[in-house]
């Protein structure tokens, strides 16, 4: 079997957020999702489908895939998946080992695991080592909306929706607790920041939080690889810290970890290098005890890959929902509706569903 072409679709899908207000900042105005989706075709039929962390940056990791991947996956053997992964690394590290270059990896590596798992007529949760029984809780992942009414509209609508945890992106007292007197005691909260605070100021607001009990709080740090500030901030705080949406390969995930630096990691399967490199984080993460919690804000085969890869850890741990309404899905929506709180993995070979062609014919950007 060999590659004999790769495509890549650029799209903008949009949302809705879910509120009535408007929208104050610019994090708040995005009104659609960027999508970087790739199918990698083959001499034997079969293809396969992939897609890259492309909020913001999609025509970027376009082009790389376009003119810095293509030339080096023409001709190779799908079967040669965590090879081919090694060797775009070894080849392209002088562009750096973190953003554009390894978004557009992740994206090749998912699309490739995808047509392994075709071929061996197999869903890839088996080629990955399971059976693909586990539940797997999902969490409501909830927009900034800076604005605690909202918050709390929101925090109820997931509740009735069935959600048995929810995440805030919020850095304001106001809404947190806000979202803590909406669902009561009983619902798990974490809390995303998204980087914002010194050390100093992150332990501050902690320490402030503390009374709302948090699941987690996630990246109060910037910037985001200061493994020994939020490792020094571990031990000052009560509260668990998660973080590793903003890591790429194993080894920064190693390095986060033997600072001690998290409570859970989080590795992003359209980020860290696809499912190659996130198959090695979760038995690193095993190693040092660390409980995995994928970070997958996403809606098209990044989000399949995780479904896949969560079923192969030994605890999925919890899944990401970004809890927004599209116009459109790239897969039938009750996928992306949990069931009793828990998603379920699709149980076809490969990642189980390709991509809506209606839909990528509609929401594809063409200049
Ligand atoms: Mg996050």
């Amino acid at each position: 079997m060999k590659v004999t072409g790769i495509e890549v679709y650029e799209l903008q899908i949009p949302f809705s957020r879910g509120v009535k207000k408007k929208a104050t900042s610019n994090f708040l105005k995005a009104d659609a999702l960027d999508f970087c989706l790739i199918k990698i075709e083959t001499d034997v039929g079969i293809v396969g489908w992939g897609d890259a962390f492309a909020f913001h940056c999609r025509r970027s990791v376009a082009e790389a895939i376009n003119h810095m991947i293509k030339p080096h996956l023409i001709g190779k053997n799908p079967m040669d998946v965590q090879q081919i992964n090694f060797e775009l690394q070894k080849t392209l590290h002088l562009f750096g080992r973190y953003g554009i270059t390894m978004f557009a990896i992740s994206a090749v590596d998912i699309a490739l695991w995808d047509i392994v798992s075709k071929f061996s007529k197999l869903p890839l949760y088996n080629i990955l080592g399971s059976s693909g029984n586990k539940k797997m809780p999902a969490y409501a992942s909830l927009w900034r909306y800076e604005d605690a009414e909202s918050v709390q509209d929101r925090c109820k609508h997931a509740i009735s929706l069935g959600y048995k945890y929810i995440k805030l992106h919020e850095i304001f007292t106001s809404e947190v607790e806000a979202a803590r007197e909406a669902v009561g005691d009983d619902i798990p909260i974490m809390v995303d920041t998204n980087c914002p605070w010194t050390k100093d100021k992150a332990k501050k607001m902690l320490n402030e939080w503390e009374d709302y009990n948090l699941y987690w709080v996630e990246e109060p740090i910037n910037p985001p690889e200061d493994f020994n500030s939020l490792s020094d901030l571990r031990t000052e705080v009560l509260c668990p810290i998660a973080a590793g949406e903003n890591a790429c390969t194993s080894f920064e995930f190693k390095k986060m970890f033997e600072a001690e630096a998290v409570d859970y990691a989080q590795p992003s399967v359209t980020k860290v290098g696809g499912i190659t490199e996130f198959k090695k984080i979760i038995s690193i993460a095993e190693s040092y005890g660390v409980q995995v919690m994928p970070h997958s804000p996403y809606f098209g085969p990044g989000f399949l890959a995780t479904l896949h890869l969560a079923q192969s850890m030994p605890n999925p741990g919890l899944l990401e929902r970004f809890f927004l309404d599209f116009e459109a899905y790239l897969y039938p929506e009750d996928l992306f509706k949990p069931k009793d709180g828990c998603f379920i993995v699709p149980d076809k070979p490969g990642l189980g569903i390709d991509p809506d062609k209606n839909v990528i014919k509609d929401y594809l950007i063409k200049s």
